[in-house]
């Protein structure tokens, strides 16, 4: 392998101007997590892109495979750095095309002549590059648009610096530098995703998980904590708090008409949602639901569940079909373990005739015979807490 050092394009947190510097802050943390067991690779950031360089190349190269999970990454290459001197640059070029796949393909070669001191202008450099390349591999021909094989050649004082690929990245933004939110997490296919998306757009997580033992069983919980833990492999930790639900449902149950129970337990959970995203000091609260698609996702039931906080509610998903939820759920590595049997307490518990448009004071109405207050503050008190990734706690805090 010739490859020195990769180079990474900002692509979209460039663009934001007084908050660049907190942007790459921000990405270089979360790279030092993605690499932490890559010991000798080096993050150098730089205002508009970021070099890794390292003198393992195994490393440089375990690197380079972590990158497309890395939001705020555009774009990534691989460099090969010789000497800024013309025949050993000619040499790089031929061993840097003689990488791929050279019968039938178009080719170029681009200049950019940082280091104005070097004795050949760019046109020379270009022909000089070009010529070479082509008495090596004949069956290369020139083409000015869009080649197959653009090979990007620049020269700088310390050196040359040559590539021919650019990989496309996570696109997104950092985690964590767009404050952050709770995400409800159930084990079913939207949430996970809906997590997902909001962290490409720079938020991190806390999830809560309602279960209500023993209806529910441990390997339900078991299934959330691996779909927090795969959400935490795109580039920050999360915290999972899971709150027993159990003696809510229950009274519910017992103290609400069938009707109307889905929607007093929606508006319950959304309560305890807010008090932990309080705590945690979270802005807003993030949920798979989309618009439509069962009886607690139209507009008049959303509207009666939001009803019980001001707290901005994100639903990435709300206008996304399921079968492209299911596709980017499998794209992102959560369907798997979304699919396992296990129910959650929202399947157990719901009623056969949910309303799908309930009436809020009819909601309100029967939910004023039960103080729910006290159990609700109970459940927040006794919520019990994971870090993920499974680590030890003192690496967990490094993290964060
Ligand atoms: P999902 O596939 O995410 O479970 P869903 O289509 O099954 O969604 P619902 O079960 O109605 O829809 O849940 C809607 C949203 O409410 C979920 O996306 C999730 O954000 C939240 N939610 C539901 N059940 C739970 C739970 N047990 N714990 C935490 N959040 C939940
Ligand atoms: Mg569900």
């Amino acid at each position: 392998m010739h490859w020195t050092e990769i180079l990474i394009r900002y692509g979209e947190i460039s663009l934001k101007g007084r908050n660049r510097k907190k942007f790459v802050d921000r990405l270089r943390k979360n790279m030092k997590q993605a690499f932490r067991d890559l010991a000798t690779v080096k993050i150098k950031a730089e205002r508009d892109r970021m070099f890794l360089t390292s003198d393992s190349e195994e490393e440089l190269q375990q690197a380079m495979e972590k990158l497309p999970s890395i939001f705020g990454i555009h774009s990534f290459s691989p460099i090969a750095k010789c000497e800024a001197d013309l025949e050993a640059i000619k040499e790089m070029a031929v061993q840097i095309i003689g990488d791929d796949e050279t019968a039938g393909k178009t080719f170029k070669v681009e200049i950019k002549r940082t280091d104005k001191s070097f004795p050949l202008v760019t046109g020379e450099l270009q022909q000089a590059i070009g010529a070479h390349v082509l008495r090596q591999f004949p069956e290369l021909s020139v083409q000015m648009k869009k080649p197959d094989i653009l090979l990007h050649v620049e020269i700088r004082e310390e050196g040359a610096f040559l590539t021919s690929k650019v990989f496309k990245g996570a696109g997104g933004m950092p985690v964590g530098s767009n404050g952050h939110s709770v995400l409800m997490l159930s084990g079913g296919i939207d949430s996970p995703v809906a997590g997902y998306l909001m962290m490409k757009r720079g938020v991190s997580l806390d999830a809560i998980h309602f279960a209500s033992p023993p209806f529910t069983s441990d390997q339900a919980k078991e299934k959330v904590l691996d779909l927090a833990e795969r959400l935490s492999s795109f580039g920050a930790p999360v915290r999972v708090h899971v709150i027993p639900f159990t003696d809510i449902q229950q009274t519910i149950g017992t103290q609400v008409p069938n009707n109307v129970s889905m929607t007093t337990t929606r508006r319950i959970m959304l309560r305890i949602a807010d008090m932990v995203r309080a705590e945690e000091n979270a802005l807003a609260i993030v949920t798979g639901e989309s618009l439509g698609q069962v009886a607690s996702q139209t507009l008049e039931s959303l509207t009666a569940i939001n009803e019980v906080t001001a707290t901005p509610i994100l639903r990435p998903l709300i206008s996304t079909d399921k079968l492209d939820i299911i596709k980017m759920a499998e794209e992102i590595g959560t369907y798997e373990i979304s699919i396992r049997p296990y129910e959650d307490c929202c399947t157990i518990f719901s009623p056969s005739n949910p309303k799908t448009k309930p009436k809020l004071e009819k909601v309100i109405y029967y939910e004023g015979f039960t103080d729910f207050e006290p159990m609700i503050q109970e459940a927040v008190r006794n919520r019990v807490t994971y870090e993920m990734p499974r680590a030890t706690n003192d690496e967990f805090h490094e993290l964060l």
